[in-house]
């Protein structure tokens, strides 16, 4: 890609003008066309590919995507880089056939009971519940069941493209939505838009009267007070939750983890991987400016993270659990 002088890319566009040029249903055409192909297509071999009646009308649409979409060379046209990302985008949410995965059991457990879990696949998610207990979002005071779907057992849910559940079966569903979860999470913690690499802006958030002792806090609906919030600075990413979604990356974390043999991004058991992330242990020494101590354990193990108001670790601190 051209890099002009200000350094912003030589043909980047206004939104409103790229969505413009997509804004047909021919233009989508040609661009899955020249996608499919192997090298550059020549105007006529485009023309027979799309369904057009009208070759003026081709011409004007293909002329349109040219410059920013589509390139043309002396081989004839194909796609360039913003024109391949519309193509992925739109393969990624597209299957043959219907994206299904009905309530299937897998095999891992729960991470609070040791009961089988069930998946299935909504909206773009990877839901998981518990069979036996009335999972994460239940846990409050005197154990009476709120928050989402706390009827169902449910645990939480990991993102995943409806092109990911072609060609796997529920526990193959399963892991790719936990290594493309991790793979945004590692982005965000590096405060990078895992949608389109802009910064990201980080805000965390404090529960300051937070009641968690029975599981979930009823006025943060977290059971952990100190949480983290992400927005995208240029597309219309905004994301966020507990304070670990922040130290995805975080060296001490890593070692930590791998260490006890859970793997962060590909890991054999998600329940142990799961209640390290989700039971570690919260200490507030100061609320303002922030400063907390994370304790996660593991096998008996621990590591305490001291961190600051950007949840910027400060300190790491093992414990070998009395060894
Ligand atoms: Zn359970
Ligand atoms: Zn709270
Ligand atoms: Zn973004």
């Amino acid at each position: 890609m051209d890099v002009a002088p200000d350094g912003t890319a030589g043909d980047a566009v206004p939104a409103e003008e790229a969505f413009g040029m997509l804004g047909d249903a021919t233009r989508v055409d040609i661009l899955r066309v020249l996608g499919d192909a192997d090298g550059p297509l020549a105007f006529s071999t485009i023309y027979d590919r799309v369904d057009v009646d009208d070759s003026g009308q081709f011409n004007y649409h293909l002329d349109t995507l040219v410059g920013h979409f589509v390139r043309k060379t002396d081989d004839g046209y194909r796609l360039a880089r913003p024109g391949r990302r519309v193509v992925e985008a739109v393969f990624a949410g597209t299957v043959t056939g219907e994206a299904r995965l009905p309530r299937t059991p897998v095999d891992e457990t729960c991470e609070y009971c040791g009961s089988t879990l069930t998946v299935e696949w909504r909206a773009g998610s990877v839901e998981l519940y518990c069979t036996g207990c009335a999972g994460r979002y239940a846990r409050t005071h005197g154990g009476k069941p709120r928050g989402h779907d706390a009827d169902r057992g449910y645990l939480g849910r990991l993102l995943l493209p409806p092109a990911g559940l072609a060609d796997r079966d529920a526990d193959g569903v399963l892991d790719a939505a936990w290594t493309w979860t991790a793979g945004e999470a590692a982005a965000l913690a590096g405060g990078i838009c895992p949608r389109c690499s802009a910064t990201v802006d980080r805000t965390v958030l404090v529960c300051r009267d937070h009641r968690a002792d029975a599981g979930q806090c009823p006025n943060c609906d977290s059971n952990h007070a100190v949480g983290v919030r992400f927005d995208c600075s240029n597309c219309i990413l905004q994301t966020g939750g507990s304070a670990v979604l922040a130290l995805a990356t975080q060296t001490d974390l890593l070692a930590f983890l791998t260490d006890h043999g859970l793997n962060p991004l590909a890991p054999d058991a998600i329940g142990r991987l799961n209640e390290t992330y989700q039971s570690y242990e919260e200490e507030l020494l100061a609320v303002d400016p922030l400063d907390a101590r994370l304790s996660f354990t593991a096998d008996g193990d621990s590591l305490t993270l001291r961190v600051d108001e950007d949840l910027a670790v400060v300190e790491a601190t093992r414990g070998d659990g009395g060894r």
